[in-house]
């Protein structure tokens, strides 16, 4: 899992890397072969993987159920440079995320390119949903894919899953849904041509724009009124706007232009389940949720003698009304205890 330096998403997670669509623009076979190593060796470790059919029937895929390792021990990101793999182990980095945070699942890959089989999708997809606190966004050059998984039943649904499609032109097909409530954006990165409208039948719910990076030959330099045009149709469509910072840096707008919009669904960030049960809990007489510390801590002693441990949590209201049937001045009591946090607060400031 890497804090992400891609600007509208807080981390990537690459459980598939590799691509076949050889775009020629791609930062991420750039990125790939810098850190690949010894690929020939690496294809000797035989028993180190295990080769797949390509669901195209082109060459063969590479499954890691283990990170590959370097001859000084260190995991290898790409030993296959960028040939599709399946990086099964890398699963479970999905947990070590406290919070729920935006994850760009596959920011190194086509995960719903031609060649990947059904089950990697699957799996994958399946992967993110057993963690539903986080926020997954998925992109991909092939959204007939997105279609074919949803007409099969195996792409899920929910408002944490957000099915990208990455265009350039306006001749570009995307992902839109207008029946099934599938969420669904573009990322027009690099945006290479004006676009007067979206050609399909249904808009995207949130669109990211960006110029081309690099100093490719042939490289496509936006005008300005490529990127107002995109604006003048989001605004007409209440549609959020996220552009990327270069188109500012390469002064193709100006800092008064820029937007940085999401979807409310995006916006949202959950806690992991054990945080939440750290912070939160339920009173012990009405059952409702509560954060720990707004309730009170009921402190009981199971013998003479011993320290008294925490027996449960009341809410407020519930202490208040059990404190009444006995007889005692709950009153009172919350203020003695809201005097003693307030102090002990003030001392961790000091
Ligand atoms: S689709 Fe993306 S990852 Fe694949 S070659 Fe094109 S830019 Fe690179
Ligand atoms: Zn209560």
């Amino acid at each position: 899992m890497n804090r992400s330096k891609i600007e509208w998403c807080d981390h990537t997670f690459n459980p598939i890397t590799g691509c076949r669509h050889n775009c020629g623009y791609c930062y991420a076979r750039r990125m790939t072969a810098r850190f690949a190593g010894d690929v020939r060796l690496n294809l000797n470790a035989k028993a180190d993987y295990t080769l797949e059919e390509a669901a195209d029937g082109g060459d063969p895929l590479y499954v890691l159920d283990r990170p590959m390792l370097n001859e000084t021990g260190s995991p290898l990101n790409y030993p296959f440079n960028f040939e599709p793999t399946l990086h099964r182990y890398r699963y479970e980095r999905l947990d070590n995320l406290k919070m729920g945070n935006n994850i760009f699942v596959g920011a190194m890959a086509d995960i719903f390119g031609e060649w990947v089989p059904d089950h990697w999708i699957e799996e994958v997809l399946s992967e993110c949903a057993k963690r539903p606190m986080h926020n997954y966004m998925f992109l991909t050059k092939n959204p007939g894919r997105y279609v074919k998984l949803a007409d099969a039943g195996k792409l899920p649904k929910g408002d944490n899953f957000w099915y990208g499609s990455s265009i350039t032109n306006p001749h570009n097909p995307y992902f839109y849904d207008t029946t099934r409530h599938y969420h669904c954006f573009v990322s027009i990165e690099p945006i290479h041509e004006d676009f007067g409208g979206f050609k399909g039948m249904g808009l995207p719910e949130w669109i990211i724009v960006g110029p081309e990076t690099g100093n490719r030959k042939g490289k496509v330099v936006p005008d300005a009124s490529w990127i107002r045009n995109i604006t003048a149709i989001a605004d007409k469509h209440g549609i959020p706007v996220f552009m990327k910072d270069k188109l500012v840096v390469y002064k193709i707008i100006g800092e008064d232009e820029m937007r940085r919009d999401y979807p409310p669904q995006l916006l949202q960030r959950s806690l992991s389940d054990k945080i939440d049960k750290k912070i939160n809990g339920l009173c012990d007489m009405c059952k409702a949720k509560y954060k720990k510390r707004d309730m009170v801590n009921v402190l009981a002693k199971t013998k003479r003698g011993v320290a008294a441990a925490h027996s449960c949590y009341l809410c407020r209201d519930c202490f208040a009304r059990s404190c009444k049937t006995i007889g005692v001045d709950a009153e009172s009591i919350l203020e003695i205890a809201d005097g003693k946090r307030k102090e002990a607060n003030n001392e961790k400031e000091l």
